[in-house]
Formats: C-alpha cells, sequence, structure tokens
C-alpha cells in the first residue's frame, strides 16, 4: 500500500485485535483500537481515521447497529468502513452492503492477502485486463509477440469481486486458465459479447469454468432477428463444428437478449448498451461504477469526414454514449492507409477514433482489435501515428494499444 493509512478496529475479541493490528502495523500502517463498540463514535468523531474496521458480534452495540450509526453521521461521511466478522452468511453480507459498509471480509482472515484485500476495497479500483486484443484471426509467431496474438477477450473485475467478461474470441483460453489457476470453490460471471462473428464467440467452448458445476454465468448479447443469443451460441456446438454439446456444461448458463437499453447489473454497477455499425447486430457496452465509466466498443466502422458515406447523426449519438468515459477500448483496425482498400468492412481508421475521442472528451483511449496482417512493429506505429493525432487535438488525453496480459487501474 503505497500512503500509509490510519485504522480504527472495533472487536471485542482482543485476540482478533492483536492479529489485525499485527499484520497492518508490519506494512506501515496506524492502528487504534476499542474492544467497547458503545465508545466507537465518540472516539472516531474525537479523532478522524481512514478506515474503520469492525466486528459484528458485540455486547452492547452490534456491528450492524454501529455500521449504522457511522452511516448517519455527516462529519464521518468519508470514513470507509470495513465489517470482518466470523459470520459467512450471505444474509448478513447483504444487509452490511445495504447499510452502506465498503467491503465485508471473513473471520480467520488469510495473512497473506489481508492487507491488499483492505487496499483494494478503500481505494475501489476497477482492474481492466487483456487476454486477447486482436480481431478477425488469431495470429502467432515471433513478430507478434508484443501486443499477442489472440482475438478479443477483455475483463472487469471490481472489489467485491464481481467479474465481467467482453467477447469470448481465443483470448477467453487464457482467463480460463487464470481462473482456474486460482481455485476458486465456485464462480460467477456475465458474459457480454458484442456480436457473434467468430472472433467473438469461438473460444467459448473452451472456457472450461462452464464446465464445473456450482459455477454460475450470464450470456448476453443481442439477437439477430428470430436467432437468439442461446441458438447463436448452440448453433456453433452442433455436433458438425464442435465435439462438445451446450448440454456438456454442468455450470448454470443462462441467455439474455439485449437490444439499446441500460439495466443494473449490481447496486453498484450500471449497464448501458448501443447499437454499432457493423455487418448484423454488434452492441457497444458502456460500464458505469461509482462515478467512472469504462466503454468497450468493437467492431464498428467511423466513416471519415471526408468520405461520402461519414454520417454525422450516428458519430453525435456514438461521442455521446461514450462521452466523459475513464477508458474507450475501441476498434482502431487499420492505418489510415490500410483504411481505403476496406471500406464496409465494418472497422475504423486511426482517424476517425481519435477525432471521436477528442469529440466525446473521454480521458484514456485504448486502440482494440488490430487486424491480423500487422505485426508488432506495425501496431506500435499505427499507435505512435494514433498518439500524435490526438495529441494535436488534445494533449490531456491517454492514447495506447494495450497488449494482450496488461492490466489497468481504473
Ligand atoms: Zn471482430
Ligand atoms: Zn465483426
Amino acid at each position: 500500500m503505497s500512503k500509509k493509512l490510519t485504522f480504527f478496529m472495533v472487536d471485542d475479541d482482543p485476540f482478533s485485535i492483536r492479529l489485525h493490528t499485527g499484520l497492518l502495523e508490519g506494512a506501515g500502517h496506524t492502528v487504534l483500537s476499542t474492544t467497547e463498540s458503545t465508545q466507537a463514535l465518540e472516539r472516531l468523531l474525537a479523532q478522524p481515521v481512514d478506515c474503520a474496521l469492525l466486528d459484528i458480534m458485540m455486547p452492547g452495540l452490534d456491528g450492524m447497529a454501529l455500521l449504522q450509526k457511522l452511516r448517519s453521521e455527516p462529519r464521518l461521511r468519508d470514513l470507509k468502513v470495513v465489517i470482518i466478522s466470523g459470520k459467512q452468511f450471505e444474509y448478513d453480507r447483504e444487509r452490511a452492503y445495504a447499510f452502506g459498509v465498503d467491503g465485508y471480509l471473513v473471520k480467520p482472515v488469510d495473512p497473506a492477502t489481508f492487507v491488499n484485500q483492505l487496499q483494494a476495497i478503500i481505494h475501489d479500483p476497477i482492474e481492466l485486463r487483456y487476454w486477447g486484443v486482436r480481431g478477425t484471426l488469431p495470429v502467432s509467431g515471433p513478430k507478434v509477440l508484443h501486443y499477442g496474438g489472440n482475438t478479443s477477450c477483455v475483463t472487469l473485475e471490481f472489489p467485491r469481486g464481481e467479474l465481467l467478461i467482453f467477447d469470448a474470441g481465443s483470448g477467453i483460453k487464457r482467463l480460463s486458465d487464470h481462473l482456474l489457476a486460482q481455485k476458486r470453490s465456485r464462480m460467477e460471471a456475465k458474459i457480454y459479447i458484442s456480436h457473434p462473428h467468430w472472433d467473438h464467440i469461438n473460444a467459448l467452448p473452451f472456457f472450461r469454468p462452464l464446465y464445473q458445476q456450482g459455477n454460475d454465468f450470464e450470456i448476453c448479447g443481442a439477437s439477430h432477428g428470430d436467432i437468439d443469443m442461446r441458438e447463436l451460441i448452440v448453433a456453433q456446438m452442433d455436433g458438425v463444428y464442435f465435439p462438445t454439446k451446450i448440454s456438456q456444461f454442468a455450470a448454470r448458463v443462462y441467455f439474455r437478449n439485449l437490444r439499446e437499453e441500460s439495466f443494473p447489473v449490481t447496486d453498484r454497477i450500471t449497464m448501458h448498451t448501443m447499437l454499432l455499425n457493423h455487418p448484423g447486430n454488434c452492441l457497444g457496452y458502456r460500464v458505469e461504477y461509482r462515478g467512472r465509466a469504462i466503454c468497450y466498443i468493437t467492431d464498428n466502422e467511423i466513416y471519415p469526414k471526408e468520405s461520402s458515406y461519414h454520417n454525422a447523426h450516428y458519430i453525435g449519438k456514438l461521442a455521446e454514449f461514450v462521452h466523459g468515459a475513464d477508458v474507450l477500448i475501441i476498434d482502431a483496425t487499420y492505418t489510415d492507409k490500410e483504411y481505403p482498400g476496406r471500406i464496409h468492412w465494418g472497422h475504423s481508421a486511426i482517424t476517425p477514433v481519435v477525432e471521436l475521442a477528442h469529440q466525446a472528451r473521454i480521458k484514456a483511449l485504448h486502440l482494440f482489435h488490430h487486424d491480423p496482417d500487422q505485426n508488432d512493429e506495425a501496431i506500435a506505429a499505427k499507435e505512435r501515428s494514433a498518439m500524435a493525432l490526438l495529441h494535436a487535438l488534445n494533449p490531456d488525453i491517454l492514447c495506447l494499444a494495450p497488449a494482450e496480459g496488461q492490466i489497468f487501474q481504473v
């Protein structure tokens, strides 16, 4: 933890106080504590701290009642509060979140991860991770080692553990290996498919958590006329094209057909969708979380200003959709030079993407969905030209082409 913090611990068990204090002080933090929950509010008002750590089952005033008192005190508006309790029940966790707790850890805590878990709760970052950044076709060989050769797959992981997966190109195999290595007993995630072209769905059958009992997944995306999301996934696993069938998934798998709409993913995460300019129904996603927004916009063709197909209405609508985003992940398949030979292929060149980023006043532009014929050198050159163009328009917007495996905290 870079910044040193002050904690206030309220627990009637002196052993817990000693153990947790030792771990936090070992990482350089300051810890104050009391075993008397009835005195906690008064002491917190007298001496402000960064974070209060509360047990639940305490005599006098239990942790939930204390949490409610802290949350109704305007002078403690900025205080982070974390429950650390032996109570493992979903009911207690949900009730604590409903009362405004920032995090809920179960005793006994894991000494190896305790301080990091608290850090994640206090700093509340969204972890954005790239598992595949290519479009169209996976590629391999020494010339693609830097950016990676896998097709589209991106995840967002939130401090409470919610996992959102965007697309199931060949990058999802790396994600699958990563999740299996964590040996989680139970997994839950939402999978948002942009559209059913091969490079966005064809590695879904290799996502092994789907074959594990106890896991829960919701696969969401736009239907195509009378072909809904379920059929789109079933069709590529019908026995002729793939040897296992969807009936062999042991996890609970739900399907959800989306159109242009907005809906809550959880009480803190909101999703917005928009249809993109690409053959068939292709959805762009905007995820909002506690004042931050990340947009996932692939595959998408923005006709340049000088093109006779230029559509100001569509660009205006897209700019509004991605407006102010902390990160805009966007289809930037071609260089400006390559694009004229690929008009109406459903993908964009650098200049219109950069102009959109400027128009929409986003904070960081991530170039995505690279052409399989571009090697590392070509992508790096494309990245440099986008940076230069954007710098001339607005030097405050960050611009880069993330590599497979790269992680960002948003
Ligand atoms: Zn694609
Ligand atoms: Zn496509």
